[in-house]
């Protein structure tokens, strides 16, 4: 298909795709931007289908006088040094401002929240077609509930129980964040009952570790976010328990251990907690991409890294999802989707990533094992002009947009039939993650 007929196909098309087609343009000028070579009817299509979104940090309301909203992430990443950011989610980002445009019009933002009140969160929803958020926060609220909403609480705090200084001199990074561990685990100390760390590993999992699992599932929970590749790498070694039970007894309540004396017991508590997550019925998430903050380690966050994990016969009830799908590791990710276990979506590459650019290798996953491929947006509170919405709003553009393009080149070259694309445009956007969560 040449640009010239895509164009002619498009406009032919225009009375049906009108609401749809405006919606993904962004209007500064009033030119049209060309749009990378998708089908219009299947882009069309695909913008009508009500979405679940994977991975997401929706706000809730607050009353008059309340603080605001600091539960949308265990590590809000706002107070780190500064970082060359990606080009589309800088300040001025044309999406962003068409993203204000599409959810607000004319009227003020906090206009609109008043007016909608404890059901803005789900109105913002309706706005992005998504029926379904996974709400990754440490605790849900009145205005981010199920159905709309389901939880996905945090488990790093669990694997880093002993003092976290030695950790924390790393970097400034590091120091923000182990600051926010230790709150989160007192508070999960708390909610078992406990003051202080118990003696022994065997009574920190029975009367620590799991009831906070056992709890975060009686409250909905689908699955357990672990953002350790801000604070370690991913390659969670297999280590024999009575190895972790040494390094537990030597160091809990009394002084902290260095990186390397640490690093056995963390391993063996992240697939603690991830058999007990298959256990329980909870999908683990794994922050899997190149993540925000200069310090952070790259290296650390490729995804075969997790290869022995997932082939842990221990650890094959449980489902791991690479939350943003890897990047820059996205073929090393499409390799892993061949394990039973493994799972991926799109968030955050949605956001930072342009659609034609990400369409290619959406395409090689979906040409490989399109059940275990999700849509997410990674919604996230940045600054008070990209908020959770507009994110929310760029990203579930972009990321329909990107798996148009992706199933449009497999049509065109044969691959698949339009009614396979259909298919596949279902999956992706809501039937891989139903049936992964049971929803
Ligand atoms: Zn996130």
């Amino acid at each position: 298909m040449t640009p010239k007929s895509y164009q002619e196909r498009r406009w032919a098309g225009l009375p049906a795709l009108l609401g749809a087609i405006l919606a993904a343009l962004p209007m500064a000028g009033c030119a049209p931007r060309p749009l990378a070579p998708a089908d219009p009817d299947l882009l069309a299509e695909i913008q009508t289908i009500r979405a679940i979104d994977n991975h997401a940090h929706p706000v809730r309301m607050v009353s008059a006088g309340e603080p605001a909203d600091r539960g949308f992430d265990a590590l809000p990443v706002d107070n780190l040094e500064p970082q060359s950011d990606p080009v589309n989610v800088r300040p001025g980002a044309p999406a962003a401002l068409d993203a204000a445009r599409a959810l607000y019009g004319a009227k003020p933002k906090p206009q609109t929240i008043q007016e909608k009140g404890e059901q803005y969160p789900a109105w913002v929803l309706d706005q992005i077609g998504v029926e379904t958020m996974l709400a990754n926060r440490v605790e849900m609220g009145s205005s981010i509930q199920p159905p709309r909403f389901r939880w996905v609480p945090y488990a790093d705090a669990l694997i880093f129980p002993l003092d976290n200084a030695a950790l924390a001199a790393r970097n400034s990074d590091r120091k923000s964040f182990f600051a926010l561990e230790d709150q989160l685990r007192r508070r999960y100390l708390e909610a078992a009952g406990m003051e202080a760390l118990p003696a022994t590993l065997a009574d920190y999992l029975s009367r620590v570790v799991t009831p906070t699992l056992e709890r975060h599932r009686r409250g909905g929970a689908v699955a357990e976010k672990f953002e350790a590749a801000y604070l370690r790498s991913l390659d969670f070694d297999a280590v024999e328990r009575g190895v972790a039970e040494r390094i537990y007894a030597q160091f809990a309540g009394k002084s902290a251990p260095g990186e390397a004396e640490y690093k056995p017991l963390e391993d063996f508590l992240f697939r603690y907690v991830a058999a007990e997550c298959g256990r329980l019925g909870m999908a683990v998430h794994l922050h899997s991409m190149a993540g925000a903050g200069s310090y952070f380690d790259v290296r650390g966050v490729n995804p075969l890294l997790l290869e022995s994990v997932l082939d842990d016969p221990q650890l094959r009830r449980t489902k791991f999802v690479m939350i943003h799908g890897g990047w820059p590791y996205v073929r090393e990710m499409a390799a892993l989707l061949t394990k039973p276990n493994a799972y991926l979506d799109f968030s955050q590459q949605s956001l930072a990533i342009e659609p034609a650019t990400m369409a290619g290798w959406l395409r090689e996953w979906l040409e490989f094992v399109p059940e275990k491929v999700m849509f997410a947006t990674d919604a996230y509170p940045s600054s008070n002009e990209m908020g959770w919405e507009e994110s929310g709003w760029m990203a579930a553009r972009a990321g329909r947009q990107a798996l148009a393009i992706a199933l449009t080149g497999m049509l065109r070259d044969g691959e698949i039939s339009r009614s396979r694309a259909s298919q596949l445009a279902r999956m992706v956007l809501r039937e891989n993650a139903k049936a992964l969560y049971g929803l």
